[in-house]
């Protein structure tokens, strides 16, 4: 029988809870367990395809082509396991799948109840990721925070799984502790509250991970302890650290992972965080700096940054920089500030500061023109350039107006007339007229086949072909294939099952390439991908020649 650790936020939302689930994750798999992890989240889409990435951040998608929130993302990172579309809940999902039994007499003639069915629905759910999963522990992350009441039924879910077998289950609360500037001493009455609203659904919390800007110190957790009926050595500190990566190796100074084995009455089979303090050490930033810049569109919100919405980009550079022993500073640049008069000095002015460039996902016309005029930039001057998904369609649409001459070269995705070097497929054309917007994009893991002797393929250690993970519904449009090759373009990776263009690369450039999918989903910290390193070692190397 596996167990479930169960792990809800109190107090406010945004305190990491994905990235503490995740790394409780990290230190039991660092102990020898199978783990496995589902994110639940609360709100009625059937996925977060459809949501936009400055309200609920970048959208991840799994091997599966599930398009799911970016905590799946933070567990594939920490637990270094593909997880699929049993991993990731909503009520959506839940309810959807409820109302379909019922239409098909599944509940022979019972009256369907909110409060029944539904948690019944979520603990069938929860069950199939250990069998699937073949995991000793699972991990259940509950969106929201306590009190409100969009999660209630996730928690009587827990709270019934619980009851049912006391001895497999836990509850991991994680709140917040606030240090107000005026007094200077850190709060624990927020914390009391939330664990009182916790009480109040019948759950009694476990552990609770105290998130702060400092350590937790004694007094404080004897406090928490006393108040929120919790040994003080089950209260975690977990204050603010400058990396994400440092969150399993910080809960294990308070022996999170052997309380929680003693809790279940197990013995640990393995020790070792090694990997993970190396890594610990590297996000220290010691070496060299490597600046990257991301020529992007989701970047703020009112006088906000949002690097939220490209968190797989961030992470990915990271891994490689990490791996090349360098430090990654990463500038970020509005496009839509290059499309304004006389902004092109501007432009010049910020790419001259980055020893690579990126230019990530995304849809829509706005911004398009700035990020065309920066690939532009990038390619005339040598400047190594990674295109990702988006783009690698503006990389072509670059290159067929600048150096192929097609002066109305643009993608179908926000013109219907031109040089449609990006177009739609024709089943994407149906799915479009009819309003067929929801998980109808080409997604998940294709294969890939890689030209011998392109940079592609060197990258990827010579292998002739790969699988990587795509969300997009325009493709590059075949016809025009010769006329850009003509110029020098080569098309390096083909899907040659649908005839797709995957990976578009310029070789007279020292890195210049473009590909259709999402290597930044699959960056993993240990096993960073191969073309962000391969971006890595093109930076150094331009940072080091004499000529720049
Ligand atoms: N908007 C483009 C498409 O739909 C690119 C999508 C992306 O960058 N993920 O094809």
């Amino acid at each position: 029988m596996a167990k479930f650790l169960f792990v809800a936020g109190g107090v406010m939302s945004g305190v990491g809870k994905g990235v503490a689930t995740a790394s409780i994750g990290a230190i039991l798999k660092s102990k020898g367990f199978s783990v496995s992890a589902i994110k639940i989240d609360p709100y009625l889409n059937m996925d977060a395809g459809t949501m936009n990435p400055v309200e609920h951040g970048e959208v991840f998608v799994t091997d599966d082509g599930t398009e799911c929130d970016q905590d799946i993302g933070n567990y594939e990172r920490f637990l270094d396991r593909n997880l699929s579309t049993i991993n990731y809940l909503t009520s959506g999902r839940v309810y959807h799948a409820v109302i379909e039994k019922e239409r098909k007499l599944e509940y022979n003639g019972e009256t369907v109840e909110v409060g029944v069915h539904i948690p019944e629905e979520i603990i069938a759910r929860i069950k199939q990721v250990a069998t699937h999963d073949k995991a000793d522990f699972v991990l259940v992350e509950i969106g929201g925070t306590v009190g409100d009441y969009q999660n209630v039924l996730f928690l009587e879910a827990s709270r019934l799984m619980k009851l049912a077998s006391p001895n497999d289950v836990l509850f991991v609360l994680v709140t917040y502790l606030p240090v107000p500037r005026m007094l200077g001493e850190m709060k624990t009455k927020p914390t009391q509250h939330a664990v009182r609203a916790l009480n109040a659904t019948g759950i009694r919390p476990d552990f609770i991970v105290a998130r702060s800007e400092a350590l937790v110190d004694g007094p404080r957790k004897r406090k928490i302890s006393v108040f929120c009926n919790v040994a003080p050595e089950d209260v975690i500190s977990s204050p603010d650290v400058s990396s994400v990566y440092d969150i399993p190796i910080q809960f294990e100074e308070d022996q999170l992972g052997n309380r929680i084995l003693k809790k279940f009455r197990m013995k640990e089979r393995a020790k070792d965080l090694k990997e993970w303090r190396k890594l610990s050490l590297k996000a220290k930033g010691k070496a060299p700096e490597i600046y990257v810049g991301v020529v992007g569109k989701y970047i703020t919100s009112g006088d906000f940054m949002l690097s939220d919405s490209y968190i797989s980009v961030v992470e990915a550079i990271k891994h490689a920089s990490w791996a090349k022993n360098r430090t990654p500073r990463i500038l970020w640049f509005s496009a839509e500030e290059y499309e304004k008069k006389g902004a092109l000095k501007i432009l010049q002015k910020d790419l001259k500061q980055c020893d690579c460039v990126i230019v990530p996902g995304g849809f829509g016309e706005r911004g398009t023109e700035g990020k065309i005029l920066a690939i532009q930039h990038c390619r005339e001057n040598n400047i190594p350039y990674l295109g990702l998904c988006f783009g690698l369609q503006l990389a072509i649409i670059e290159f067929a107006r600048n150096v192929c001459g097609m002066t109305r070269a643009t993608s179908r995705e926000f013109s219907k007339t031109g040089d449609l070097v990006i177009d739609v497929m024709e089943d994407q054309k149906r799915l479009l007229e009819t309003k067929k917007y929801g998980a109808s994009m080409r997604l998940g893991a294709y294969r890939c086949d890689l030209a011998k002797g392109s940079l592609a393929w060197r990258l990827y250690g010579k292998k002739d072909a790969i699988q990587e993970r795509h969300r997009h519904r325009y493709e590059f449009n075949n016809a025009y294939k010769e006329a850009l090759e003509a110029k020098g373009a080569v098309f390096s990776g083909t899907n040659k099952e649908r005839d797709l263009v995957e990976i578009m690369e310029i070789p007279s450039r020292s890195f210049f390439l473009g590909a259709q999918f999402h290597p930044e989903l699959t960056s993993r910290p240990l096993r960073p991908h191969p073309l962000f390193v391969g971006l890595l070692e093109a930076a150094i190397k331009r940072k080091k020649s004499p000529k720049r």
